[in-house]
């Protein structure tokens, strides 16, 4: 198993105390990985930098040549790249294998694609006597942050656009998910000249917080939590670095009297419970018009109470457990509030599974009320509220009326109402009589406190680079 850091394309044991990689399905231990020291960290930013001058000067097809064959090399090793992340996540590899690996891969090569097609304003003579071209020039150096639910694919949407856009990066991933981004180090040293991607591992407040705060890193790119985006923007604002924030998210679901009901079900069992609904456009919110109410209520319970997990034939299960003892705790703490209250009633599910390991049975909420609690904070866990709603005026203040704005969905069969109500949410995506469909092409991002800036796309090629004019004086 890789446990090493890669520094300037050298692997190298990390310095720091030794982190404790656990089996969320079982709670024992993995491995242990020394997280990087003080000096590791500082030597990672300086091998950036100095890798910075050349790589910049690549040209387009080199660098689309290098991140095509990456893709063709995780490709390759899918089956244990699935291996990792299944044990280190506890996710079904089934699913790792069927619906992650394949999105990564195809990031990298849609990134290989987008590195040679970048645009820009015809050069001319926009003043008499002057010509005027853009370029599009790297920010430089930049520190990647990675949460623990996606581990590789994170790596994957971090990577991909910053060295597309010939970016130099130093990647941290999440302490408790560290596997297979210290796996993709070894297919990255292969590809890459010595410095261009440099891996780190070790805790936020540690290594994430050393490496921020760095001055000679230009850009910071997070994916995490909003309080995490909050100490990211504290250590941006000494040296100016530019920051990218893929923060938290509560999508609201709203779900017309007119919705095919069977559609919904089965919508919402798949995308509010995925990946133990520890995914930040998680469908978790749902506001139900009056008539179908009581039927989704009904139905959402049993289709959430047939979720297969904690099986011993792993191919039969549909998520996994909860990151870790302390997640757990966390969401069981949001459901047990929740219960206490008159107007709620837990229709499934509603407490930790059996066993040593970290899972959370698929919860179905009924009754919230719009200033509860559990309609309001993010749980990141398998559970999924459901709140009655008088008229489409009130869903789409209800639905808005959250500090976050990552995703949102519609269900409806009348495609007017679906667009007009689209229009009026403030959430970086809305799905239509869909929810969690993401594709390499299309930009994920938020608003509101769920940040801002663009992974995936052509958007996210431009958050990672810079417009420069050049204007020549020809007179
Ligand atoms: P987290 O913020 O605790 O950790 C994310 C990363 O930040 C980890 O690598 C962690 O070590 C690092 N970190 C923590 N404190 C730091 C500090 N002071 N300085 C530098 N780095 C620091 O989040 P998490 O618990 O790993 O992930 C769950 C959160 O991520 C949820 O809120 C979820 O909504 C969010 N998320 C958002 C998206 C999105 O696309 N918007 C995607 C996935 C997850």
């Amino acid at each position: 198993m890789d446990t090493m850091l890669l520094i300037g394309g050298t692997f190298e044991k990390g310095q720091g105390p030794a982190e404790r990689v656990l089996n969320p399905k079982t709670g024992e231990l993995i491995v242990e990985v020394p997280e990087a020291g003080a000096a590791q960290i500082d030597g990672a930013v300086e091998a950036a930098a100095n890798a910075f001058g050349a790589w910049s000067r690549t040209t387009p097809s080199e660098r689309s040549a290098m991140l095509l064959r990456l893709a063709d090399l995780i490709e390759r090793e899918a089956e244990g790249f699935a291996d990792l992340e299944a044990l280190n996540c506890g996710k079904p590899r089934h699913l790792v294998l069927a619906d992650e690996i394949p999105a990564i891969v195809d990031c990298f090569r849609f990134f290989a694609g987008a590195a040679r097609t970048m645009t820009a304003p015809a050069a001319g003579e926009y003043m008499a006597g002057y010509t005027s071209m853009i370029r599009r020039d790297p920010v430089g150096v930049i520190a990647s942050i990675a949460p623990w639910n996606y581990p590789l694919m994170m790596a994957a949407w971090k990577l991909a656009p910053a060295l597309a856009g010939s970016n130099t990066v130093v990647l941290k991933p999440s302490e408790q998910t560290p596997l297979t981004t210290l796996r993709l180090a070894r297919l990255l040293a292969d590809v890459f000249p010595e410095g261009v991607v440099n891996i780190v591992t070790g805790r936020g407040e540690t290594v994430g917080s050393r490496l921020i705060n760095d001055p000679h890193v230009n850009m910071i790119s997070l994916t995490g939590d909003v309080g995490t985006g909050r100490k990211v923007l504290a250590a941006a604002q000494a040296t100016l670095k530019r920051t990218h924030l893929e923060l938290g998210g509560k999508a609201p679901v709203i779900v017309f009297d007119d919705a095919d009901l069977d559609a919904v079900v089965s919508g919402l069992r798949t995308f509010g419970f995925y990946n133990a609904g520890q995914d930040c456009t998680a469908a978790c919110r749902v506001y139900a018009a009056p008539k179908i109410y009581d039927n989704l209520v009904a139905d959402l319970a049993s289709a959430a109470a047939s979720l297969r997990f904690n099986q011993r034939d792993d191919s039969q299960n549909e998520i996994g457990p909860l990151i870790s003892a302390r997640q757990r705790e966390r969401v069981a703490g949001f459901v047990e509030r929740a219960g206490t209250l008159p107007h709620i009633s837990i229709a499934a599910g509603g407490k930790p599974g059996a066993g040593t390991g970290f899972f959370f049975q698929p919860t179905v909420v009924a009754g919230a009320r719009q200033d509860d609690e559990i309609v309001r904070k993010e749980v990141f866990g398998p559970v999924v509220s459901v709140t009655r709603f008088s008229d489409v005026e009130q869903a789409v203040a209800w639905a808005n009326d959250s500090d976050y704005g990552l995703a949102s969905s519609v269900w409806t069969k009348d495609i007017s109402r679906a667009m007009a109500t689209a229009a009026r949410l403030r959430y970086g995506c809305t799905w239509i009589n869909c929810h969690f469909v993401l594709v390499n092409e299309m930009p994920h991002g938020g608003l509101k406190q769920s940040g801002y800036g663009k992974d995936l796309s052509l958007y996210a090629l431009e958050d990672y680079t810079v417009a420069r004019h050049i204007m020549i004086n020809t007179q």
